[in-house]
């Protein structure tokens, strides 16, 4: 079947009904050519339409809604101009020519109630798909990125990276999927851990970026020691084998810093090659980085 079988089938029915209609009819001889010329545009309207709707084919249940709904409402558009170049006396012909319309609207607006929701749906699923990160679930980079709200002294915040000790060797000696189950459950300990306003993303392989807001660096280096303590004490069991994972964290504040958020994340990142250097599960403020340097 072609692609618009069932639009030229009505087209050809549409104009086959035309010509037995008018067959041996004498031609009204007071058109309204201003009536006409309307109704002719809007039967080029549904024509367009019910080609343009194919679109939509590979949902079928929209897709015939829609069909029925421009078919109906282009064949009730032609009666209509039938009847302005000839005069039909038949009763029934105005009744079916309404029937026509109410019922092609009622069609064509479910299929396009239809068409909007799962456009929603489409649009939810993208959103959440071009925003978290697939395997934790978390926020993802560029999604942190774009909801950031430009720090300032009285709003002082605080950005945490956490990485994971010695990742490498959990897959390398358990294999991939035990590495992801790690990540996963690591990122459930966080999001736990974190409050309402704070935010939590995953920076990068076995990275995450915490921000806390309204956070000075006491605070946040004391919230960062109990995160450290909470995984390395946590059960991290996986195909029987017990997993012993542990992370270094590295904090930055913005109180009394005039730096960007950019530069802030980059001095934690220092602060973290830090507590790697330093024998890695351990928490290194960014301030105590500047007094070492
Ligand atoms: P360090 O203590 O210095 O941080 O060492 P590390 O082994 O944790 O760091 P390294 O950068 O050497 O290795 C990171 C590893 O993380 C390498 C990469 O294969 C792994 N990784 C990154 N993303 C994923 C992921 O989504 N799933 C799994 N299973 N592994 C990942
Ligand atoms: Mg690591
Ligand atoms: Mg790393």
């Amino acid at each position: 079947m072609t692609r618009y079988f069932w639009q030229w089938l009505i087209l050809i029915i549409s104009a086959g009904f035309s010509c037995i209609m008018l067959h041996g009819k004498s031609i009204n001889n007071e058109i309204n050519y201003y009536e006409l010329s309307l109704e002719l545009i809007r039967s080029i309207i549904w024509l367009f339409m019910m080609f343009y709707i194919s679109y939509t084919r590979h949902n079928r249940q929209i897709y015939l809604w829609l069909l029925i709904g421009c078919g109906s409402l282009f064949i009730g558009n032609n009666m209509n101009i039938l009847d302005e170049l000839s005069t039909f006396e038949a009763s029934y012909y105005q009744e079916v020519e309404d029937l026509l319309f109410t019922f092609g609207i009622l069609c064509a607006w479910f299929g396009l109630y239809q068409l909007i929701q799962q456009q929603i749906t489409k649009n939810q699923i993208l959103n959440i798909a071009a925003n978290t990160d697939p395997l934790t679930g978390l926020l993802n980079r560029r999604s942190f990125n774009q909801n950031v709200e430009n720090s300032t002294d009285n709003n002082p915040s605080a950005y945490l990276i956490l990485d994971i000790d010695h990742f490498k060797q959990i897959n390398d000696t358990y294999g991939h999927a035990a590495g992801d189950y790690v990540l996963t459950k690591l990122a459930k300990h966080i999001s736990k851990s974190l409050r309402k306003q704070d935010r939590v993303a995953r920076w990068g392989g076995e990275e995450f970026l915490i921000e806390l807001k309204h956070c000075d660096s006491h605070t946040a280096q004391l919230k960062a020691e109990q995160l450290r303590t909470l995984i390395e004490r946590s059960d991290f069991h996986y195909s029987g084998q017990y997993l012993s994972i542990t992370v270094s964290i590295g904090i930055a504040t913005v109180a009394n810093q005039h730096l960007n958020r950019d530069e802030i994340i980059n001095l934690a990142d220092k602060a973290l090659y830090q507590a790697k250097n330093g024998g890695r599960n351990r928490v290194v403020l960014a301030s105590d980085l500047n007094q070492n340097e």
